[in-house]
């Protein structure tokens, strides 16, 4: 039998004395977008922004280039580009609008790319970046999901260095040993549970979208929290690990830890586990992937283990927190189905945050739109645009049948 092996991460080592570090952020109005100005801000000699993006925020895009003098500034809605430029008219900065924008940004030439933007909205900026040899922080879990064979080999072919920014991945980046990967047995997510970790699910079908985004431990982007909430985050995750790490679904483990201290595990063959611990602040990851290969200081409330006392940890409930289970089979069928995954969800939590149904009605969309499409592997990057438009278009079919239901 084949063991899927984790593969070492093909790594270029910058010149770590490289002052000033060209850098594009990609989502810089986002919840890791600012976390990663944040952390620029406090050192900014040291790096120089080529291009920051944003979808519709341009108030915040624009204050953001006034401050951080980006060569570029790009708005995703070509309908915002008016406002954008009266916004920055004068300040010396370009500005540009529309997908194929988002994509020069990501080719301009930034030794370094936050892929900050949600949803797999941010696939073909990211693999534009990828393409061209950069070092990657990706945040963008989604594009992983939905085309993580097509990265890792526009990874492996090009040369470019990919960092997880999610903070499950980057505690086990921290801790992996790449240069000995037959020495691992298997990786532990570590999960919170969300605000619903202990709920009954009568009460889980009425919760509000207020209630699901409001995250226990980590501050957010909507969407992400109510992935958190439905825990499709931990599954979504479970794919991005797969492909970030090479490992076969049954090597990755979920474990609840309702504190968000103990950030992920690796497990060895000799019985130890190495696990990355700290505060819930995102911006120990992104500084992580930022200074690297060095380590940068980041303002992360320091962890005070004795005035902590207790950590706990629980199994995964797959019944009450269905959008897991949906992923790992997702993963096991392969071929189309993490891509379908992915659609229907963003699709169904977009319509959950629009008050059009129940945040039970989350997972059965997309449980009910894997069931009903051909689960055939999409072989080039246009297949699976294809397929993720057609998952979108079941999925809101579904959504419709359940309004008229209503
Ligand atoms: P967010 O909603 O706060 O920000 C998203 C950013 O992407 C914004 O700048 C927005 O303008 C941009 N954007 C949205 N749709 C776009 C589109 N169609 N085209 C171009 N740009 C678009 O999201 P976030 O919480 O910062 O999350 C960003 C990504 O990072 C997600 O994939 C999320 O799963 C992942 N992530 C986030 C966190 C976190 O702490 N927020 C932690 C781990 C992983
Ligand atoms: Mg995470």
């Amino acid at each position: 039998m084949a063991v899927n092996l984790p593969q070492k991460q093909p790594v270029q080592r910058p010149d770590a004395n490289m002052v000033p570090r060209r850098v594009s952020i990609l989502g810089s109005t986002g919840s890791v977008g600012c976390n990663t100005i944040d952390l620029i801000e406090r050192q900014p000699e040291r790096y120089e922004i080529e291009a920051l993006t944003a979808n519709r925020n341009v108030a915040l895009l624009a204050e953001q280039a006034r401050r951080l003098r980006p060569r570029l500034a790009v708005i995703g809605d070509e309908e915002r580009f008016g406002a954008l430029k009266e916004a920055l008219a004068g300040s010396g900065i370009e500005v540009a609008a529309g997908g194929a924008a988002l994509i020069e940004a990501a080719q301009r030439p930034a030794d370094w790319l936050m892929a900050a933007i949600v949803g797999a909205a941010g696939l073909e900026p990211t693999l534009a970046a990828l393409h061209r040899g950069a070092i990657v922080a990706l945040a963008n879990k989604e594009c992983l999901v939905c085309a993580g064979d097509l990265m890792m080999r526009e990874v492996a072919r090009s040369g470019a260095t990919l960092l997880p920014v999610d903070s499950e991945h980057n505690a086990i980046f921290q801790v992996f040993d790449f240069d000995r990967p037959e020495a691992i047995e298997r990786i532990i997510l570590t999960a919170s549970g969300g605000p619903f970790r202990t709920l009954d699910p009568a009460v889980m079908a009425h919760v509000t979208p207020a209630q699901a985004v409001a995250h226990p431990n980590w501050s957010m982007g909507a969407k992400i929290s109510v992935d958190s909430a439905t825990m499709m985050n931990k599954g979504l995750e479970l794919i991005e690990a797969h492909h970030l790490f090479g490992l076969a679904a049954e090597r990755i483990e979920v474990l609840i830890h309702p504190q968000s201290v103990v950030h992920s595990l690796v497990a060895y063959v000799d019985g130890s586990l190495l696990a990355q611990l700290g505060t819930p602040d995102m911006r120990t990851p992104i500084a992580y992937t930022l200074g690297w290969p060095e380590r940068m200081p980041a303002p992360a409330e320091r962890l005070d283990l004795a005035a902590l006392g207790q950590l706990s940890f629980e199994p995964p409930d797959l019944e009450r927190f269905p959008a897991l289970r949906l992923a790992r089979q997702a993963l096991q069928s392969g071929g189309a189905a993490p891509t379908i995954l992915n659609a229907a969800n963003e699709v169904a939590v977009a319509g959950f945050l629009g008050g059009e149904f129940g945040f039970l009605e989350i997972a059965s969309i997309v449980e009910e739109t894997l069931a009903t499409m051909p689960l055939d592997k999409p072989a080039s990057l246009d297949a699976v645009f294809a397929l993720d438009t057609e998952a979108r278009g079941v999925a809101q079919a579904l959504i419709a049948r359940f309004r008229d239901r209503l």
